[in-house]
């Protein structure tokens, strides 16, 4: 068994790999990253929730998840082309039909770091058995601000559930962190100093905030953005934890000095660099390899 000494090393490495994979390293060092340095795998475009703004339309939220052979050579290929950090995303990647896979690949690859961005509902209706002794995985929990606000956008119970799956993620000490999508409605309470202090209290790690290219009406501007950046730029050194204000990769916050930093593979193996034009495609990884698709990535220019 693994002592806990073993173990705390084990999760202080993987902390810097998951600070370094959510871009804290790229936001205070100033870094631009000239290539693909991160990517994230959508295990399947199915959710056991319905937010309504969700950035997969309905019609592709199907319970299909990415076959585990695929799974398995898309992280080959991102082993062979020096992509060490890689994402979990769904839809949603923790449900019954994904845990399973994500136990056996993930307990297959125990170098590999897996960065999992979660609505945490699986984890608060059935903890983490099948995952707990991974100690490869951090969580992301997607939270977008206090009940009212946060089951408005993501359905009710949803605030609970992630009040729980923090709880659970403490109590196994687990690696963690939470992910806030900034909208209009959210912008002045998912920045403000109560907010932090929950996160805080709950055990966040590291707290993203994160700003998404247009989906619906209520995302913010890039202005917006940078002015709730500066706004909670004194609050940031009074937390014990890593608050990460627009630099959870500039693949998952589409500005206009996006770099290619990050890419994405959804469950058929086709690969894109924007989050959310689901219809672009520049190959497919069970049909090509990596190397071949990231020739057509031009060099930007930032
Ligand atoms: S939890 Fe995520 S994937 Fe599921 S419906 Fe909400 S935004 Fe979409």
């Amino acid at each position: 068994m693994i002592s806990i000494a073993a173990r705390s090393l084990i999760q202080s490495n993987l902390l810097d790999i998951f600070i370094a994979a959510e871009g804290y390293l790229e936001q205070r060092r100033n870094i631009t990253y000239k290539k693909v340095s991160h990517a994230a795998i959508e295990l399947t475009y199915g959710c056991n929730s319905s937010c309504p703004d969700c950035y997969i339309p309905k019609n592709l939220r199907t319970n299909h998840v990415m076959d585990e052979s695929l799974l398995r050579r898309v992280i080959d290929q991102f082993r062979l082309n020096d992509i060490k950090s890689i994402g979990l995303l769904g839809g949603e990647p923790l449900m019954d039909t994904t845990v399973p896979t994500i136990s056996r690949v993930a307990g297959d690859n125990p170098f590999t770091p897996f960065a999992i961005i979660t609505n945490g509902r699986y984890i608060a209706e059935n903890g983490i058995h099948k995952l707990e002794h991974m100690h490869n995985i951090t969580y992301n929990v997607s939270i977008d601000g206090f009940s009212e606000t946060n089951d408005l956008f993501r359905g009710n119970g949803s605030f609970d559930n992630v009040q729980q799956s923090f709880r659970v993620l403490r109590a196994k000490r687990k690696v963690y962190g939470s992910v806030t999508t900034l909208r209009k409605e959210n912008l002045a309470e998912a920045t403000s100093k109560e907010f932090l202090d929950m996160l805080c209290k709950r055990g966040v790690q590291i707290a993203g905030f994160l700003k998404m290219k247009t989906i619906s009406e209520s995302m913010i501007s890039a202005e917006e953005f940078e002015e709730a950046n500066r706004r909670m730029q004194p609050l940031i050194s009074q937390y014990p934890m890593i608050i990460v204000f627009g630099g959870n990769g500039k693949g998952y916050s589409e500005t206009k000095d996006y770099c290619y930093r990050s890419l994405y593979v959804n469950p058929k193996g086709d690969v894109r660099l924007s989050k959310v034009d689901l219809g672009e495609n520049l190959g497919n990884l069970a049909e090509q390899d990596l190397e071949h698709i990231l020739k057509k990535i031009k060099t930007p220019s930032c």
